[in-house]
């Protein structure tokens, strides 16, 4: 993602690609990154109910400190960078002015699209599916973490597959060598 288009994306409105449960992929608007995450600032501040708070409110808080630390870091980096830009003094406005005049281009792009994948993590976080196979690499098929409790091996976050007892991965095309040395010792 170039910078351009990655401040797009945080403070604008714009399109994107999402892929639905049924696994249909739809192309849709969806409002600027910064946008969704004051949403969920105000979603859970909202919210009343023991139950709805308690799962509502560490992920709120990880939310406010996120946010936070995007406008502090956005205004000190406009003051370095581009300190006679003009703004409306919303973070939006602070964060394209200092992109528009830094002329540190790949440095800014590094620390806009970590801005987008941190909003991403919060908002949307990567989905885990467990996988009841052995590893193929390590024979595997459950693991045993620090606290002691015993989880699968295998587990897929989002596109990636990774074997907690090995740390083998798997990935893109790796993923239909894995498919078929899983069903291979299914089958044995
Ligand atoms: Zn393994």
């Amino acid at each position: 993602m170039d910078l351009s288009q990655a401040v797009h994306e945080l403070t604008r409105p714009h399109k994107t690609t999402i892929t639905r449960d049924s696994g249909a992929r739809e192309y849709v608007s969806e409002d600027s990154l910064l946008d969704q995450l004051r949403g969920e600032i105000s979603s859970s501040g909202n919210r009343s109910g023991v139950g709805a708070n308690r799962y509502k409110v560490p992920l709120a808080l990880d939310v406010l400190d996120l946010y936070q630390s995007i406008a502090r870091t956005a205004q000190d980096l406009k003051a370095a960078e581009a300190p006679h830009a003009k703004t409306t003094g919303t973070i939006e406005s602070i964060i394209q002015a200092w992109a528009a005049a830094t002329t540190r281009n790949e440095a800014a792009e590094r620390i806009v699209s970590k801005w987008c994948e941190q909003i991403h993590a919060l908002i949307n976080p990567p989905k885990k599916i467990e996988i009841n196979a052995p590893c193929p690499q390590c024979g595997n098929r459950h693991t045993m973490n620090e606290a002691g409790d015993i989880n699968l091996a295998l587990v897929a976050t989002n596109g990636v597959v990774r074997c907690s007892a090995c740390l083998t991965e798997w990935t893109g095309a790796q993923l239909w060598n894995l498919r078929d040395a899983i069903s291979y010792s299914h089958a044995s």
